[in-house]
């Protein structure tokens, strides 16, 4: 993490640059993870910083801008933004200090992430959920060789291996969304909730493919709908925790060690 947040007298001042940020240029209100830096530069952890804005009254504090927009395959209803914040000043009080100090606070802000997990996992299920409906639709709907193509075994055992994968998804979050994380915390256990995200996501992705296969020409149209869920569900094995950084989650878990995903040494620069 490269944006800094340097302590001033009564506050802190962000420089650097976000990308990809979800609602960034709409949101009025921004949570920014930076790195805190003391008075003289020393690196004291990471911590979290609320900042408000009203974009639709072009209303943006000193120091913080939204300079582009990003592109995407596809979730096109959904802004991404490129947030920017030159010496940014936020006051003390909107600065949120976990209780275990800046150091330690980079692990309790991501506790966070594991909602955040669980509900981007709820999506691509829910878009897996809706291809399979169309499939089936359209497995009843479409004939050829003279009857229903959901006569044809192939694509019946296709059908049988989506519906498994949705329901195995569902059932997996919603045991990650009734969890409790360490010592009773509100958030999500942090094994289950990467564990449905990597297991939904990537059966998500499975899932509209075969549909789009069952559709045949039909499914890369843009007349039907699996055409866009295809683009659309891309994104869950890469947004809120890759898929190898999730599996890096759950072995980690599993075997009770914790990768260090920083060169030792590693400070940052005002
Ligand atoms: C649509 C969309 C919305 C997003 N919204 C937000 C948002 O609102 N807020 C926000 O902060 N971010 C957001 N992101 C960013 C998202 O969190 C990151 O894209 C994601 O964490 C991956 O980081 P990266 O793109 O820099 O990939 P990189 O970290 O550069 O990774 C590149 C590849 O290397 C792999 N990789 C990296 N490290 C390891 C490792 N240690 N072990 C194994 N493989 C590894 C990754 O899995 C990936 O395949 C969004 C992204 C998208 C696409």
């Amino acid at each position: 993490m490269t944006t800094t947040a340097r302590k001033v007298d009564g506050g802190y001042v962000l420089n650097g640059c976000k990308h990809w940020i979800t609602g960034g240029g709409v949101s009025k209100i921004h949570l920014i993870f930076a790195r805190v830096l003391d008075e003289k530069g020393t690196d004291q952890g990471i911590g979290g910083f609320i900042l408000y804005a009203d974009p639709e009254k072009g209303v943006n504090p000193e120091g913080f801008s939204v300079p582009s927009r990003e592109r995407t395959l596809g979730l096109c209803g959904m802004p991404e933004a490129v947030l920017k914040f030159d010496d940014l000043f936020i006051e003390d009080r909107f600065v949120v200090r976990p209780p275990s100090g800046f150091k330690r606070g980079f692990a309790d802000l991501m506790n966070a992430y594991n909602s955040q997990r669980v509900g981007a996992g709820t999506i691509a299920m829910g878009v897996a959920a809706g291809a399979l409906e169309h499939a089936k639709r359209y497995l009843k709907d479409r004939h050829q060789f003279g009857r229903p193509i959901g006569e044809f075994q192939g694509l019946q055992w296709m059908l049988a291996d989506m519906d498994t994968a949705v329901h195995a998804s569902r059932l997996m979050l919603r045991e990650a969304a009734a969890s409790r994380g360490p010592n009773g915390s509100a958030f999500p256990d942090i094994m289950m909730a990467a564990r449905a995200k990597m297991y939904a996501s990537e059966a998500a992705l499975k899932v509209v493919s075969d549909a789009l296969q069952i559709f045949g020409a039909r499914g890369y149209g843009s007349e039907e709908p699996i055409e866009r869920m295809y683009r659309d569900v891309r994104m869950f094995t890469i947004g809120g925790g890759t898929a190898q950084i999730l599996r890096t989650q759950v072995a980690g878990s599993l075997l009770g060690i914790k990768t260090p995903q920083t060169r030792d040494g590693y400070t940052a620069k005002a």
